[in-house]
């Protein structure tokens, strides 16, 4: 399929809508991850603001745009903000797009979308790839309930209560990281969560050299003593394990699978029934009712 021909795609044109603002996801590498939808709106919009002007432009070359882009970044926040909400309330139709992703996901999005809001003008979001997410699907780690961090605070006091909380996360927790404070990263979650908690590095997602290691952090810190970290990093690190909960005592467990046996059961099977009724392994079951019978 062309790359740059969406027209022969149904439903992929969409008229902007007047006074409303739209967040586009954008690729993180790869620019055959723009949508057909984000492509279209590109084109048709009356205005995009963006964090650095002269890195959207080569996007908006690549699809043939002739948009007008305005900046919209930490440094002017708080001028320009005004600014597109006003544009908005005259009824003209503005698209957020970052550097890299989505909108709102650690960058400034989130003020403007918070101020949008405020204003009671109509938010839309093109969806587009993420960084976090790309990282926390391939990671294997629990991905059903996640945590976000994006980059941890500077301030090494701020940053150790971060750290701190990160430790006792249940939940698989997901960090952005420049490549010079990897491995400082990972030296302070060895220090907190233990050396043996798994994590999964990921540099260059979509792009070219693309590469993700999944290892005990001891591991990862050792890899990258050798290995001196370059590009753009994504962290996706373990939840602490949960410590099991037994229904019942040790001792009252060996009782009742005593019992099963007295009553006939054949010692696998009875051990096997105690362990799903109990949250004990049936090995273990088995070797406390040996140690038993051998006194
Ligand atoms: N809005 C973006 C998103 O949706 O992922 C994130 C913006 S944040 C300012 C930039 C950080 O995202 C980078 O420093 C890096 O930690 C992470 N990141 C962005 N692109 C990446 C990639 N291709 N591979 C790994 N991490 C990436």
């Amino acid at each position: 399929m062309n790359l740059m021909d969406d027209s022969k795609l149904p439903g992929t044109r969409l008229e902007p809508k007047p006074g409303t603002l739209y967040i586009v996801g954008t690729p993180i590498g790869n620019l055959g991850d723009l949508s057909n939808r984000a492509k279209s709106l590109l084109k048709d919009i009356s205005v995009i603001a963006c964090e650095d002007t002269r890195r959207s432009s080569q996007l908006l070359k690549f699809i043939n745009s002739t948009t007008p882009l305005i900046s919209y970044h930490k440094h002017n926040l708080k001028s320009r903000l005004p600014q597109i909400i006003e544009l908005l309330k005259k009824k003209e139709s503005v698209a957020l797009i970052s550097d890299a992703g989505m909108p709102g996901i650690s960058d400034p999005g989130e003020e403007l979308v918070h101020s949008a809001k405020s204003n009671n003008l109509e938010v839309i979001c093109i969806p587009g790839p993420c960084a976090a997410t790309t990282a926390l699907v391939i990671s294997g780690l629990h991905s059903r309930r996640f945590c976000f961090e994006g980059f941890l605070p500077k301030k090494q006091n701020d940053r150790d209560k971060i750290l701190k909380v990160i430790a006792q996360e249940e939940r698989t927790t997901i960090i952005y990281e420049s490549p010079h404070q990897l491995t400082k990263l990972l030296e302070e979650l060895s220090d907190n969560c233990g050396e043996e908690r798994l994590i999964q590095v990921s540099r260059e997602l979509t792009k070219r050299f693309e590469e993700s290691i999944r290892s005990s952090l001891k591991e990862a810190i050792e890899f990258f003593k050798i290995n001196k970290p370059k590009g753009e990093f994504t962290i996706v690190l373990e939840g602490k394990k949960k410590k099991k909960e037994y229904l019942i005592s040790k001792s009252e467990a060996i009782k009742k699978l005593e019992c099963l046996i007295k009553e006939g059961q054949r010692p696998k099977d009875a051990a096997q029934q105690i362990a799903s009724e109990t949250g004990y392994t049936k090995n273990w079951l088995y070797s406390e009712l040996h140690k038993k019978l051998d006194k």
